[in-house]
């Protein structure tokens, strides 16, 4: 038993008693490596569940099959999940190739069902963190479980709301508990269709260093391109196991079509990770300097995100001063513009040269991107 006390900044204490198994006592032979879960984002037919696992199984490298049997919509009329036949058609698979399964629970009539299949671990999505009284259904229905339970991260950036979820699982007597670090929703156009704000399964880890905490590069991602890199990133950082969509046709998938990669990809994928020489969860060998870094490096990103996206604005103000003819440059705009923001910035503890240098340039560059796009226009005219 372990005690964990800490705070992080202002949002994050913990104080109570939980124990928590590694995750190298989770499964027989998973015992030295990072756990890789696999598998389409939904379980759609009986064919595409047992040809998507048979593939996955040849492998060699996957040791759970997942897939979404009750699907979280955001429009009713999409595929909202197969229910109970996707369950016959994962112990089918399960049978045949000896992989684990992974299915997403929301409710405890989802736990009772997926339990009956021999469901071997499951998640809680996303969305269901939302909602703390479904939560607690949830876990209450979970005492005493000895089956693995990972948490994913909640849609937006709630480190005290993530760490809430896991508590109330920790306190429902779940030992094999994880947490599953999908990204945060941008709410705005970007690379990643969900932010990996790394800052925060390093925040997580410090406040409770022996969870163990997979990565969804998938959901990260939102497409193929980028889950090796994220992948890559997850195992530098120490995690504990990749869960990463794959199905056997992805372009026909009915739900995450745009991310999954078939098992044949996901095989080079995992063929060309370096594996780091460290052990999975040991939280030691996380370079302290090392962490700080990655959270640095993770808002530097954030920051160029931020940027992008201002600059796109600007591209629909430059169209509108073409149409109202508005000069570009408005000397009181900047004034009021920078006081505000020294104003804020001092309440942040910035300093305000630093903050006024630093607008200048945004500002500067956002006027020189509307010059060059209204002044060929002016030309033509
Ligand atoms: C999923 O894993 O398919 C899923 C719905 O994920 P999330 O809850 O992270 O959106
Ligand atoms: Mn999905």
């Amino acid at each position: 038993m372990l005690v964990f006390t800490a705070q992080i900044a202002n949002f994050a204490k913990i104080n109570f008693r939980m124990s928590i198994i590694p995750i190298s006592q989770w499964f027989k032979g998973v015992e030295n490596r990072p756990l890789i879960i696999a598998g389409p984002c939904s379980a759609e037919t009986r064919e595409q569940v047992l040809k998507t696992a048979r593939l996955l199984a040849h492998l060699g490298r996957v040791d759970v099959l997942r897939a979404g049997v009750w699907k979280p919509r955001s429009r009713p009329g999409n595929f909202q999940g197969a229910g109970e036949p996707a369950l016959e058609w994962l112990a089918e698979a399960k049978q045949e190739t000896g992989l684990l399964l992974a299915v997403e629970v929301a409710t405890p009539q989802h736990l009772e069902l997926a339990m009956r299949y021999g469901v071997d671990l499951f998640w809680v999505g996303a969305r269901t963190l939302l909602n703390p009284f479904s939560v607690d259904e949830l876990a209450t229905a979970m005492e005493g479980i000895n089956k693995p339970v990972l948490i994913k991260n909640p849609i937006h950036p709630d480190l005290d709301l993530w760490i809430g979820t896991i508590e109330r699982f920790a306190k429902a007597g779940v030992q094999r508990l994880g947490a599953i670090h999908r990204g945060f929703s941008p709410f705005q156009k970007s690379t990643f269709r969900n932010l990996p704000k790394w800052e925060m399964p390093i925040d997580l880890k410090s406040v409770m260093p022996n969870l163990p905490i997979i990565c969804d590069p998938s959901h990260i991602s939102g497409n193929p391109d980028l889950i090796q890199d994220i992948s890559q990133k997850a195992l530098d950082l120490s995690m504990d196991g990749l869960m990463i969509e794959s199905h056997v046709t992805p372009s026909e998938a009915l739900s995450d079509a745009k991310q999954q990669v078939t098992p044949a990809e996901l095989g080079r994928i995992l063929a060309d990770l370096s594996y780091r020489k460290i052990l999975p969860g040991n939280i030691d060998s996380v370079d302290i300097l090392e962490s700080l870094r990655e959270k640095i490096d993770s808002l530097d990103m954030q920051i160029l995100e931020l940027l992008a996206q201002r600059m796109d604005i600007v591209d629909n103000i430059a169209e509108y001063k073409i149409k109202n003819n508005v000069a570009i440059m408005q000397l009181r705009r900047w004034e009021e513009m920078i006081e505000r923001r020294i104003e804020f910035a001092e309440q942040l503890g910035l300093s305000t040269e630093y903050v006024k240098n630093l607008l200048r340039l945004v500002h500067m560059e956002s006027v020189r991107k509307q010059a060059q796009i209204i002044s060929p226009r002016e030309n033509l005219g």
